[in-house]
């Protein structure tokens, strides 16, 4: 079977639209840049099925990032995912937090931000909740139910190999719809969420995006939309890091190089190691900013 997909399909019959994802190949790249405890690495991972899910709903063509900052054993949980499916992700803890903790304990009092960033310029969106709810699904269903009209369910899944998600989310009612329609769309939504409620973890993290969709939904006309492969990959880059190197400024680096003998920076998202000594400084301030990476020096 082919992991590492993102599907989307609408239930015809019930006006509902939907998205499917699978991750192996790129969770796995993930794993490999940290140690995860078993707690931390499930909400990770559930995380990261969410942020491509999320970014695949709204109408939007830049990176989406989800962020959940807490006073707990993990302060900082970071996913990301582009237009292009790229994704990547991270978490930190002080602690280790219990087996089968709930959000609270793993990460304390916290907030949970969703950042959209347009592709072409430099504008964001964020949203922003205080972090609630047992798991990652409820906290999301509420961020759902307070910023957007649309009612949305989500079903999210981790473990050591794979990371999946459902999403379905009713489509717009017409605004000229009688009151026999709205109930009966609320009506197509019950039925809808009703059979959701019926998923297992195993049918999500092993069956196909067809065989689950068809499993489910059969009764709804599911129509299912070509496949999008996603895949692990970090935009960090030496011109990036010499960029806030700048902004450091000249004095701030130099008196690092001079008590450490170089500055080292290690990318947290994809361990990428960038190196700058004495000689890369001091060009660092001379030069005007051009693209130095394509400079060869004698
Ligand atoms: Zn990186």
């Amino acid at each position: 079977m082919i992991r590492d997909i993102l599907r989307r399909f609408i239930l015809e019959k019930a006006n509902v639209r939907g998205e499917w994802v699978q991750l192996e190949h790129s969770w796995h790249q993930l794993l490999e840049r940290a140690d995860y405890p078993p707690v931390v690495r499930k909400v990770l991972g559930e995380a990261l099925s969410a942020a491509v899910l999320l970014s695949a709903t709204v109408k939007h063509t830049g990176s989406l990032i989800l962020q959940i900052r807490g006073d707990g054993p993990v302060h900082l949980l970071v996913v990301h995912a582009t237009p292009q499916g790229e994704v990547r992700g991270l978490a930190q803890w002080t602690s280790v937090p219990e087996e089968g903790s709930n959000l609270s304990t793993i990460f304390g009092t916290g907030h949970i931000a969703i950042t959209l960033e347009a592709a072409s310029n430099h504008e964001r969106y964020q949203g922003i909740i205080a972090l609630e709810g047992d798991n990652l699904t409820q906290a999301l269903e509420q961020y759902f139910a307070r910023s957007e009209q649309l009612p949305t369910r989500l079903w999210l899944t981790s473990d050591h190999n794979t990371c999946a998600g459902l999403l379905l989310q009713r489509l717009p009612s017409d605004k000229y719809a009688s009151t026999e329609q709205i109930d009966a769309q609320a009506e197509d939504w019950n039925r809808v969420s009703l059979l959701l409620d019926t998923l297992t973890t195993e049918e999500l993290r092993d069956l196909s995006a067809e065989d689950l969709i068809y499993r489910l939904f059969h009764e709804e006309t599911p129509r299912l939309f070509d496949p999008k492969s996603i895949k692990f990959h970090c935009h960090c880059s030496r011109q990036k890091i010499e960029t806030m190197l700048r902004s450091l400024g000249q004095d701030e680096v130099q008196a690092i190089i001079a008590e450490q003998g170089h500055i080292s920076v290690t990318c947290e998202f994809c361990n990428a190691n960038y190196s700058v000594d004495a000689v890369d400084a001091a060009r660092l301030f001379t030069e005007n900013v051009v693209d130095l990476a394509n400079t060869t020096v004698h």
